[in-house]
């Protein structure tokens, strides 16, 4: 694949110059020359092909061409709500995520959670974000919401969704619930004349796990909750696991 580059800006055809993280990148680390022919994405849809034409010893200059804007996905979409932990283990969880198509990330404050992300390390994960996107090749980037408290996740961010809440001792988290879920999901959307595609939300509990009166509170608003198995997993495995689960249930459509 041609290597891919991130454009912060928007940009068109003629000229476009890079400094910082990504010249150091496209002539340090990948070391491309006058010549050579690089992918260009702003994160929004928008990509093109761009040709070196000059470099100096912090910045490069390129030629844009065939600019074009890659179609939306239009299936259904996956969130993930989770306490983020520490910036290491998060970091690894926004990579897997970003590679295996999650849409949006919802930092969420239970009683039991402990870190608040501080915009450094939400700065750190964008660029994670940002890493991720142009390994994998993924045009559009994945979102982070605001930190949303748990009774608001389930009465309002997540209104119209299907929540599954991931907790030991529930339903089994298989595909076929999955499907189930998407299908609820997409009733609910119809009842409130919402055109979008049906979402469902994969909640994950901080490392104390949830209290009787949260797990209660989901199961009033309506959420399923789900079982990853006999053993107990971290947060940041049990969220991949759900992405997984997520996209073999596509496929298997
Ligand atoms: N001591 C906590 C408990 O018993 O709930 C363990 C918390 S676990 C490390 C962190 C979160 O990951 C849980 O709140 C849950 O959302 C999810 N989780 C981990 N393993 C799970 C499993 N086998 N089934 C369902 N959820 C799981």
């Amino acid at each position: 694949m041609t290597s891919r580059f991130f454009v912060e800006n928007d940009f068109r055809s003629g000229t476009v110059s890079f400094s910082g993280p990504e010249f150091h990148h496209m002539v340090r680390v990948t070391r491309h020359q006058v010549g050579d022919t690089v992918r260009l994405f702003d994160g929004t849809g928008k990509e093109a092909d761009a040709e070196l034409t000059f470099v100096t010893r912090h910045a490069a200059t390129l030629n844009v061409s065939k600019i074009e804007t890659v179609p939306e996905e239009t299936g259904p979409r996956l969130s993930i709500a989770i306490p983020l932990p520490k910036v290491s283990r998060a970091g690894w969880l926004i990579e897997k995520a970003v590679e295996l198509g999650v849409a949006n990330i919802i930092p969420i404050k239970t009683a039991r959670s402990v870190v608040d992300p501080r915009s450094t390390k939400l700065d750190t994960l964008r660029q994670n974000i940002i890493a991720a996107s142009k390994q994998c090749g993924r045009s559009r980037l994945m979102t982070i919401s605001p930190v949303v408290e748990w009774s608001n996740l389930l009465k309002k961010e997540c209104a119209g969704m299907g929540i599954v809440v991931a907790h030991p001792g529930g339903a089994s988290f298989t595909e076929a619930l999955v499907k189930e879920s998407l299908a609820e999901a997409a009733t609910n959307a119809k009842s409130k004349k919402a055109t979008s595609t049906p979402e469902i939300v994969a909640v994950i509990g901080p490392e104390g796990g949830f209290t009787v009166e949260e797990i209660n509170q989901a199961v009033s608003e309506g959420a399923r909750l789900v079982s990853l198995g006999p053993r107990l997993l971290r947060v940041e495995t049990a969220a991949t696991m759900m992405a997984s689960v997520f996209i073999a249930a596509q496929l298997s459509d």
